[in-house]
């Protein structure tokens, strides 16, 4: 199964597409990650991009398209991709890296929150320096500050704090949102109430991916 998670930032895409990794094995790939790890090696992207995650901004569609096609080319089954594409620009270079690599898309998952509950949830947010988990308001880790599975620290990200979400969530708007008529013209958009618990989004993926496998 290959397939994207669209939606707006703080919604669960992360801890979506980590499910659905463990329970139908599809590599999940977060170009925020790999984009943060460029960022934490210090890599001449990461030097480059630091600034730019900082402040909630996008970074170049080249920057975004090199990172991935790196981790696409090597896969062999399926992915769930989280944070990619951010707009028109990369949906249609992904559709010709999809073609050179002879894979086809089987689903578009938007996962739609309202303004108010992403920015509650983005501004109780903390990740593990370490492994990246993400810990919120509703699965806070069990000791304050620390990670649950590798005992590092767990920090606000930059782009976690007041002015940067609002940045990132006016992006989403402008930038993004257009996507989801982009894959709804392709027949691959399926739309789900991102505004609930992860206890009642999780059942409805398994059962939209018992019809679509
Ligand atoms: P995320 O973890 O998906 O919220 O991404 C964190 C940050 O990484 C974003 O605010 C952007 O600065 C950058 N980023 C992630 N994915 C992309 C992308 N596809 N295009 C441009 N910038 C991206």
């Amino acid at each position: 199964m290959k397939l994207i998670v669209l939606g707006p930032p703080g919604t669960g895409k992360g801890t979506i597409s980590r499910f659905i990794e463990a329970k139908f094995g599809c590599e999940h790939i977060s170009t925020g990650d790999l984009l943060r790890n460029e960022v934490a090696i210090k890599t001449s992207i990461g030097k480059k991009i630091r600034y730019i995650l900082n402040k909630g901004k996008l970074v170049s569609n080249e920057i975004a398209m090199q990172v991935l096609s790196k981790k696409i080319c090597s896969l062999k089954d399926g992915f769930v991709l989280d944070g990619f594409p951010r707009n028109i620009e990369q949906a249609r270079l992904f559709d010709e890296l999809l073609i050179k690599q002879k894979i086809s898309l089987d689903l578009v998952l938007e996962v739609d929150s309202d303004d108010k509950v992403v920015i509650e949830r983005l501004s109780s947010r903390r990740q593990c320096v370490n492994c990246k988990r993400i810990y919120g308001h509703h699965v806070p880790s069990k000791k304050v500050g620390v990670c649950d599975d590798c005992g590092s620290k767990t920090i606000i990200r930059e782009d976690d704090k007041p002015k940067a979400i609002k940045q990132r969530l006016k992006i989403y708007h402008e930038t993004t949102k257009p996507l989801v008529d982009f894959y709804s013209n392709k027949k691959l958009l399926l739309k789900i109430n991102g505004n609930r618990t992860l206890e009642k989004i999780f059942p409805q993926i398994e059962k939209i991916f018992k019809k679509v496998v």
